[in-house]
């Protein structure tokens, strides 16, 4: 899977996405991340990108021509695009990004993520996009940090990235384990209240706060009735 990221800090995205799964991922070739500076499409010498808001207002507003020069550069302009990939806008009053979203966006060939800074973008960047997403209710000076947010959450369901797949079956929002009510699932809807049971390492005994004891029994059904019934 190919992640582009149109940012003004090229840099933030790959320090990040070189390291550790983002990084093992790319190796692998399971996925690979480009980040893109759209300041090298700005429309003059000072290399701007951002200019005051009509009609008055606080701070700056970024321009849509750079973003589309720089989604034209990487032809991912929407007209263009096939089906298998995806123009997100990084944005706080988007839709919230959560394990279901990422599940969806793992099975795309492409994802394009656009980063805003300063007061955000002019309103005709939205046209560029299929979707804007929010990595929850807070306001960040940039779209970084939710691109790298998004992008190691879909990473890790791509197959070959994660060394043991194991880990995926188990954990917290899984939406195998929580089918969501349109795949007819008992439990969908209540996504957000699920989560991993609690997992204990050596030692046994932490100043005086001890591993359960079933889990040091060795009785496999035991363990997975009592891992069940924490994790509801
Ligand atoms: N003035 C904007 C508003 O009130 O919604 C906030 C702009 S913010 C300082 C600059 C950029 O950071 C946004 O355009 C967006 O790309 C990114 N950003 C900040 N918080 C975000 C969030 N919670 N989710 C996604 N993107 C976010």
């Amino acid at each position: 899977m190919l992640f582009d990221v149109l940012t003004l800090f090229p840099d933030v995205i790959y320090s990040y996405c070189n390291e550790s799964i983002v990084g093992r991922g790319q190796a692998k070739n399971a996925l690979s991340v480009r980040a893109h500076d759209f300041r090298i499409f700005s429309d003059n010498k000072w290399g701007h990108v951002d200019d005051k808001s009509y009609g008055g207002g606080p701070g700056m507003v970024l321009q849509v021509e750079p973003i589309y020069e720089c989604l034209k550069s990487i032809g991912a302009i929407k007209q263009l695009k096939q089906s298998k990939q995806k123009v997100i806008v990084l944005d706080p009053a988007g839709k919230k990004f959560d394990q279901r979203m990422a599940e969806k966006f793992s099975k795309l060939d492409r994802l394009v993520l656009i980063a805003g800074r300063y007061e955000g973008f002019d309103a005709r960047v939205y046209k560029l996009a299929d979707e804007r997403v929010s990595v929850g209710d807070y306001v960040l000076a940039g779209g970084e940090l939710p691109a790298l947010t998004i992008i190691e959450a879909v990473a890790r369901l791509l197959p070959g990235v994660l060394g043991n797949t194991e880990s995926l079956k188990e954990e917290t929002f899984n939406p195998a384990l929580y089918p969501s009510p349109n795949r007819g699932g008992a439990r969908g809807g209540v996504l957000k209240s699920l989560k991993e049971y609690p997992q204990y390492t050596r030692p046994e005994d932490f100043m005086g706060q001890k591993v359960p004891k079933v889990l040091l029994s060795g009785d496999h059904k035991k363990i997975a009735d009592w891992r069940k019934g924490k994790s509801k």
